[in-house]
């Protein structure tokens, strides 16, 4: 699933791209979408605003409308100038927004409607997004005390619960767990409210540093991210997607597990993470 850094990034730049600008072409293969295309054209509106609430990527425009999309596993917004080719098939499309200077590509979006901005306070899922950790006021404490409504919930899994703090996912949940020396394993209940507050800190201080790093080329979704200080791409992440390899710190294999409703992986160096 795309982080919060990633959101971050691809609604940034769509702002820079798009906001100020009239829509000139407007596409969608999803019904729901073309629907209210026929009804009220996206085409002649202006694009006020893009911006992320936790991970969903809103795109407001003039007249009261919002398209609110969720990237999930495989979704990913693209933004390429009028006359450049597209780096993801076109099969792929799922939205299309095209200004005279720029086109951005929504493709394998799984969650795209059109909302006013009423219905947006009626969304269950961005109603009870936790604090975000990416928002540019960050409510620590209250991200606390909804990390104490779940004592029993292992920490892995309740730093990627979006109702919680949201923002985070699999690989910063690993990642900032390292870092802060806490086993993924153990129950909120037993951490306290110094240990939880130090893991939102060092996960806002990630995210923020990912989202500022410099970035190349215009798909704006990628992948790419670091928390050591290695210079090498290869060597950007401690425990992440490095199973059975060698602790960055402590030699010892680095363990992994499938954790939660989703089978998620967590990986940890148990050395480093005994808390
Ligand atoms: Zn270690």
């Amino acid at each position: 699933m795309p982080e919060g850094d990633a959101i971050f990034r691809t609604a940034r730049t769509l702002h820079r791209a798009l906001a100020g600008h009239e829509v000139v072409k407007f596409q969608s293969v999803l019904p729901a979408l073309t629907r209210v295309h026929e009804d009220a054209p996206i085409t002649g509106r202006t694009v006020e605003s893009v911006s992320a609430a936790g991970k969903h990527l809103l795109m407001r425009f003039s007249g009261d409308l919002i398209l609110r999309t969720h990237m999930r596993m495989n979704g990913s917004w693209h933004i390429y100038r009028a006359d450049e080719q597209w780096r993801r098939p076109r099969r792929d499309m799922r939205v299309l927004v095209a200004t005279r200077e720029f086109q951005a590509i929504g493709f394998n979006l799984p969650v795209a409607q059109f909302l006013h901005a009423r219905d947006l306070n009626r969304q269950d899922d961005l109603r009870f997004l936790g604090p975000d950790l990416l928002g540019s006021s960050f409510d620590s404490a209250e991200a606390v005390r909804r990390f104490r409504e779940r004592p029993d919930s292992p920490i892995a899994d309740a730093l990627i619960n979006q109702r919680i703090v949201a923002g985070a996912g699999n690989v910063y949940k690993s990642e900032v767990l390292f870092l802060c020396g806490i086993n993924p394993l153990v129950p909120v209940g037993s951490l306290s409210d110094d240990e939880l507050t130090k893991i939102l800190q060092t996960a806002q201080r990630y995210l923020r540093v990912n989202v500022d790093a410099p970035k190349g080329g215009n798909v704006t979704y990628r992948g790419y991210r670091k928390t050591t200080s290695r210079r090498d791409q290869g060597d950007g992440l401690y425990v992440y997607g490095r199973a059975r390899l060698p602790c960055r710190k402590c030699g010892t294999p680095i363990e992994v597990s499938a954790q939660g409703p989703n089978a998620r992986l967590t990986y940890w160096c148990p050395s480093c993470q005994k808390r």
